[in-house]
Parts: C-alpha cells; structure tokens; sequence
C-alpha cells in the first residue's frame, strides 16, 4: 500500500479534547456531534471513513494548532481542500481531519495580475472572483474542485494548452510543515520546498494559500461537440494527429461519452453514447469561426455543436450538473505519447461497453504550454506526454459498483501498453508505491530527500505517498 488511511486510535482525554476545541477559532466536529456524519463525507460516495475529530480551520492559526495536536497526540492526518480525491484522501478512519473549507479569501491584484487564493476555495470560487476583473488562471473542468489537491497534484484543464498546467502559475505557497512553523515556498524563498509543491501532491505540509499567476482571459470559444459513435474510428484519428499541430490558443480533450438523460440535451440523443470534444480557444475573436469552420466541416459535420462565445467561469462549470457531489467513482488513469491505431480500436470497444452513463474517458492535452517547461523544473515530470487519460466509472448506485469497477479496470488494461508510464496522480486510486515512483520517474528520488528535510516522521502520510529517505 502506497497510503495509509487508517490507524488505531489513540485513547484521548475529553479534556484534551475539549482544550484543542477552545484553541480553534473554527469548528471540532466529534462523532458524537449531529454534523459528524455529512462533515466525514467526501465527494466520492465509495469512500465510508470515519475519522476521530474534523478541524473545521477558519485561519492559519487553526492550521497551526491542528497540525501540533495531531502530531503531539500521534494522531493519523488527512488534509482536505474541496474533498473530491478519488481515493478519498481528504478523510482517514481514526484520525484528524483539517478541513480548509471555510478558509476562502481571495485577494486579487488586478495590476500584477496574481490572485491569493486561500486553500478552502473552489475553482469556482477563484474563477468567480478572477473573471470580474477579466481574469483567469488555469485549473480544472468541474468548479466544485478544490484548489488544494488538485493544484498540488498538477492541474490540468481547458486552458493547459494555453498557460500551462496549474502549477506552472503558481507563484508562492504558505505552508504549515510537520513541525508547525509556518513557511513562504517561491523561487527565492525555500525554492526546494516550491519544487516539491508543485506537483509533489500534500506530502510536504498544510498549504493554506497560493499566489496564482493571472491571464488576460474572459470570453472564450469553447464547449462540446459531438459524433456519433459510429465515426468515432476516424475522429479519434483526427483528433490525435490534429490537435498536437494545432496553435497553443485551441485545447481540446477528447472524451466518450453518454448524452445525459435530460433538458437541455436533444431528446433523441439522451442516453446515446457518443465521442467528442470539448474546445476551449482562446485566440482573438475575429479568427474563432474560422478556426472552427474546417473542424466544423469535417465528418459531415457534428450531431451537437454547442461550441460559441461563452465566459470562461461558465465552460469551467457547464459539466458541473452531471457530476454532483455523492455519486461512486472508480479512477483509472496513465500518460500517452501517441495513440496507434491498435490503441484506438480498444478505445472504441469499451467506450461501447459504458456501464453506467455516467461513466466516460477523457484524453487531456498536456502539451502546448505544459510541455516546453523542464521536466525536472517542478515536482511533475511528464513533460513529455501528449495526453492525461482517464476513464471512470461513475454510478449513483453502489450496485453498479462491482461492473463499473470491472470495466473501468479492463478498459485500462486494453490501452496501459501503449502509455508511457506512471500516471496523472489526481487521477488514481491507491495504487502503491511502484505507481508512484514511475509517475515521478527521476524526480523521485529528490522528491523523497525533500520530504526527509520537512516531514522526516511522515506525518503527512494520507496522500499518494512519497516516503522520507
Ligand atoms: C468531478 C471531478 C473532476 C475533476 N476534474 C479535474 C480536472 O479537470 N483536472 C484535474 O487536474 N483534476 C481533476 N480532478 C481530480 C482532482 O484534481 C483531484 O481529485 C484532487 O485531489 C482534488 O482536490 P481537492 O482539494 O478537491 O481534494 P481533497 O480530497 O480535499 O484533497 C486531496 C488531497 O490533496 C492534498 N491536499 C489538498 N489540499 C491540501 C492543502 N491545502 N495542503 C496540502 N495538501 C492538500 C491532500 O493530500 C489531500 O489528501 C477532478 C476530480 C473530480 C472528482
């Protein structure tokens, strides 16, 4: 095992208890309190842990006091920013969870064009308040994510091909380490610490802000547009030589997938499973149609073309319905380089299998931008790959677990020969130690040195692992 999510509880004393509850300026939830049960949840309804105390932080002293209580009293910790983990590291049986949620400030400099996020925000929250000054920063496509996990672990999203990877607009982090003292990680400023952040996932400390770097973008040219499955051969085709070509202004991820069962989608395409992508093009508005008209004219044209002029918070949150929080999720993922056609046959034979219609593959782009920085500038080294695969299984009821779960996991054998290695780890379950180290490939074994330095007992152990050496 890679992670570790559970350990005996110790026996604390009431008093101690209740000393650590007067100390927060936020909320200690005990399982005997009435918000225990929806506060233990996590976005992934797969996962069912019950911790021994949540730290609802309203601050970095909350931050503070947590992570010295935990460590005093050998308590197991799980950090959680938005929860949405697949493997449900925001939560850990037995022990401590430090909750960020209520901490959202968000502190824009519209003239150095930078955003202080605190680690309690959504992508919602940090595209809302960036877009009222016509700005934005790269993250993910689903705005209930947290930008805790999701930006220490990467980044990818609509604008990766553009600006790059989360990460790579990352300009300074405050972090809580192990040992409770408080830190500034940038490029002058414990740089190693910054290198490790950026990509390194939770194992460094509780990081209880960013300072993003911010764009010129408001309106993009974007959303999805669909074939049917039937063409899906000569689209992936397309697709895969076509959008590495493309200018850095278009990105587009690649997905199978089933049209909802409901308003506003057509009512005779409901429930089809269908291919597709979804656009995001940020170059200057004159050049949109014609940069859609060629795509637009090919296969004789799509069967949904929703693709406009649209506000960027509104693309980063148009799937946001599909995916509530409370559905079962089974993650699997890997890096390509290339898609051969042997490779695309097996995409086509499972996409036709979806087992719920919720379930889906995407193919994000992680070049453009995201690949001319040095794989060994940051913690995340797969610089290299063309595209960030995933396919999950995703059900509202736990009876479909067992055949999501199985498709999902064939799926993922079908196309994992023709990857690169490692895999995206926002996007895995707990999938050991191996897995991990080919994901950071040479990167690894800095990796390691840098949490013997800030973390040499492994407090910080509920993550995608990466031991002290
Ligand atoms: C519906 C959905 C859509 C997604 N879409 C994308 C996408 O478009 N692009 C993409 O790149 N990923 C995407 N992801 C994956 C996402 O990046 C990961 O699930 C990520 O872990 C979520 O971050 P979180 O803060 O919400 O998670 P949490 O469960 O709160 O945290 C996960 C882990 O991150 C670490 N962590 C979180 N906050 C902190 C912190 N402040 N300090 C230290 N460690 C911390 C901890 O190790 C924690 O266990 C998606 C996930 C879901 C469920």
């Amino acid at each position: 095992m890679a992670t570790q999510t559970s350990i005996n509880s110790p026996a604390l004393a009431e008093s101690t208890v209740e000393e650590f509850a007067q100390a927060l300026r936020g909320t200690l939830i005990r399982r005997s309190d009435a918000s225990y049960e929806s506060a233990r949840r996590v976005y992934n309804a797969m996962i069912d842990r019950h911790p021994l105390l949540i730290a609802r932080c309203a601050n970095v002293a909350d931050v503070i006091t947590s992570v010295n209580f935990a460590r005093t009293n050998k308590l197991l910790v799980a950090i959680r920013s938005g929860g949405h983990n697949g493997p449900g590291l925001g939560v850990c049986d037995d022990g401590l969870v430090i909750d960020l949620s209520p901490m959202k400030g968000i502190r824009i400099d519209p003239v150095q064009r930078t955003a202080r996020v605190e680690t309690g925000c959504t992508l919602g929250d940090v595209d809302h308040a960036t877009h009222a000054f016509g700005l934005a920063t790269p993250s993910g496509i689903i705005s209930t994510t947290g930008v805790g996990g999701i930006t220490l672990g990467g980044g990818i999203g609509n604008l990766t091909r553009q600006l790059g990877l989360s990460i790579d607009n990352v300009l300074e982090a405050d972090v809580v380490l192990a040992d409770g003292r408080f830190v500034t990680a940038n490029a002058e400023t414990n740089p190693d610490l910054f290198w490790a952040l950026r990509g390194g996932g939770g194992n460094f400390g509780v990081v209880t802000s960013f300072l993003y770097r911010l764009h010129p973008v408001s309106i993009v040219y974007g959303g999805p547009m669909l074939w049917n499955l039937e063409q899906a051969e000569e689209v992936l085709r397309w697709y895969r030589d076509f959008l590495p070509q493309a200018p850095d202004e278009l990105n587009g991820f690649f997905a199978f997938l089933t049209v909802p069962p409901a308003a506003p989608f057509p009512e005779d395409l409901q429930g089809k499973i269908m291919c597709g992508v979804v656009w995001c093009y940020t170059g200057s508005v004159d050049t949109s149609e014609s940069t859609f008209a060629p795509i637009r004219a090919r296969f004789g044209g799509p069967t949904l073309d929703w693709v406009g002029p649209i506000p960027e918070p509104a693309l980063q949150s148009m799937f946001d319905g599909v995916y509530p929080a409370g559905d079962q999720w089974y993650w699997k993922a890997d890096f390509f380089n290339e898609l051969p056609d042997a490779a695309i046959k097996q995409h086509i034979e499972f996409a036709s299998k979806m087992p719920t219609w919720q379930s889906t593959m995407h193919l994000y782009p992680v070049d453009g931008v995201a690949s001319r920085v040095p794989k060994n500038a940051t913690a995340w080294t797969n610089r290299d790959a063309k595209w960030s695969e995933v396919i999950v299984g995703v059900g509202k009821d736990p009876a479909d677990n067992d055949r999501m779960i199985k498709w999902a996991r064939e799926y993922w054998e079908s196309v994992h020969p023709y990857s690169t290695g490692g895999a995206y780890i926002n996007m895995i379950m707990d999938e050991g130690t191996d897995r991990i180290k080919a994901t950071y490939g040479d990167n690894y074994d800095r990796l390691a040195a840098i949490k013997a330095n800030y973390d040499p007992s492994n407090l910080f152990r509920v993550n995608q692992n990466i031991a002290p050496s």
